[in-house]
């Protein structure tokens, strides 16, 4: 006989455990199956443990800039080794506050696979469900060109204790570009080889062509139009742009690419359909092609980031989250950050962050805010940033976006206090409305 809950929730990442924790938190009898630790890859392998690790890289960089506020310093060490068990340590208490989370859900640790008839199976017993919630993230895409396994992914780099002297790395994405901000706070000689002609393809091309110079000027080297070709032996990488062949020498080749779902076993023969590219497909509600049962997160492929897993896991349990504006942040020195409701048609205003007397006084000149707003009625249907704490102030305009508000409410009637960045988003408001 199947052991039965009210819901089973398959992956202990972002999606899975807010999702059982708050089905639990409303009365259900939830299980989580997991196969490794709890927290998934945002806690272990990703969010977390870069963030700590750029936490540091800012501190490097911070020292660097002292000397413009009159105050000398140098930099005597900087312990990535340090850095790194750091970064352990913030996750283990992480990991610690998701078990808390989890007291009221029945954690059963291995391998789950789907079955027809909303079936999950861990070892020898069989569980079942009035909803299977499949959760399962993404791994990192392997290089497709000659010694492609000769590069390391980011589950294998976030576990070195000392950075290689010279690091290439291919794909100039989220991944790519954030490592390649914190190796170079390091000391580490990096060199970026992206495919696009932008860095960031998916983001604000205007805010994607200034990052690229911002990283440029702190030593980054960025090759877009690159494509790998071959990375040999030595872990000199081959590339062609333009026609031409080039070589960059490396002790380390990082592959930051994008990721591939992690599709639990037995999912054809429950009747869950893939897509062309092997993720998870899903109607609005989440539901798979195999009636109850759902796929949130990376592994149904609509949005590779944590908060939109978690949002999706409040859709299966009936809430209403704002699918359609989906912020997205890259945390590189400076930050970069995004929210759009991909309106087309729009006029756009900008405003540098020199402009701002906070941003002035702090060192923080770095940088620039942008609106889209509706020609016709004025309405902000986008904002993008890059500069320092660009994450929070992409976070000031998300409400106001999703609630209509014009250009001439944002610039006159809401009131931020000074000095703060926040204002920035009046300010450019007003730049449109004068
Ligand atoms: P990505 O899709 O963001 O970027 C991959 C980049 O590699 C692209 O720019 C692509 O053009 C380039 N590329 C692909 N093949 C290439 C090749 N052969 N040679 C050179 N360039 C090549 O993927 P990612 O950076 O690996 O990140 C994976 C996912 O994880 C993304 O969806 C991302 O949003 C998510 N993520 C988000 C955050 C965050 O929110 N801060 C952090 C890390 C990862």
């Amino acid at each position: 006989m199947p052991v039965k809950y009210d819901l089973i929730v398959i992956g202990a990442g972002p999606g899975g455990y807010e999702t059982a924790a708050g089905a639990a938190a409303r009365g259900l009898r939830v299980m989580l199956a997991e196969r490794d630790a709890l927290g998934g890859t945002c806690l272990n392998r990703g969010c977390i443990p870069t963030k700590c690790l750029c936490a540091a890289a800012g501190k490097i960089i911070e020292i660097a800039g002292a000397s413009d506020f009159g105050v000398e310093a140098m930099l005597e060490k900087a312990d990535y080794g340090f850095a790194r068990r750091r970064a352990t340590a913030v996750m283990d208490e992480l990991r610690g506050g998701v078990a808390d989370m989890l007291k009221d859900v029945d954690v059963v640790y291995g391998e789950a696979s789907v079955a027809a008839g909303r079936r999950v199976l861990v070892g020898d017993t069989v569980y079942e469900a009035d909803k299977v919630i499949i959760a399962t993230g993404s791994k990192p895409a392997p290089l497709k060109c000659a010694g492609g396994e000769r590069a390391v992914d980011s589950d294998v780099f976030l576990a070195l204790d000392t950075l290689p002297e010279r690091l290439t790395i291919v794909g100039g994405g989220v991944i790519g570009l954030e490592f390649a901000s914190v190796a170079a706070a390091f000391g580490t000689e990096v060199t970026v080889l992206e495919y696009c002609s932008e860095i960031l393809p998916n983001f604000d091309p205007e805010i994607a062509r200034r990052l690229r110079t911002y990283l440029g000027r702190r030593g980054i080297d960025i090759v877009v139009g690159a494509e790998v070709t071959e990375i040999k032996e030595d872990n000199t990488v081959v590339y062609s742009r333009k026609g031409k062949e080039k070589a960059v020498e490396s002790d380390m080749v990082l592959c930051a690419v994008g990721r591939r779902p992690v599709v639990p076993a037995g999912c054809a023969e429950a009747g869950i359909e893939l897509d062309r590219r092997g993720f998870i497909v899903t109607d609005d509600n989440m539901e798979t092609t195999a009636s109850g049962i759902y796929a949130i997160g990376d592994v149904n492929g609509r949005c590779l980031l944590a908060h939109a897993a978690s949002a999706q896991g409040r859709v299966v349990l009936g809430m209403k989250p704002w699918l359609d504006l989906i912020p997205s942040v890259v945390f590189t020195i400076p930050e970069c950050a995004s929210v759009s409701l991909g309106t087309a048609g729009t006029l756009s205003a900008k405003l540098p962050y020199g402009a701002n007397g906070k941003a002035l006084a702090s060192g923080m000149a770095e940088g620039i805010v942008k609106i889209e707003y509706q020609p016709e009625s004025g309405a902000m249907t986008a904002c993008h940033a890059i500069g320092a704490h660009a994450s929070d102030l992409v976070a000031a305009a998300l409400p106001a976006i999703k609630t209509g508000m014009d250009v001439r409410s944002m610039s006159e009637d809401v009131i931020y206090a000074h000095p703060t960045l926040s204002e920035l988003l009046s300010q450019v408001c007003a730049q449109i409305s004068s």
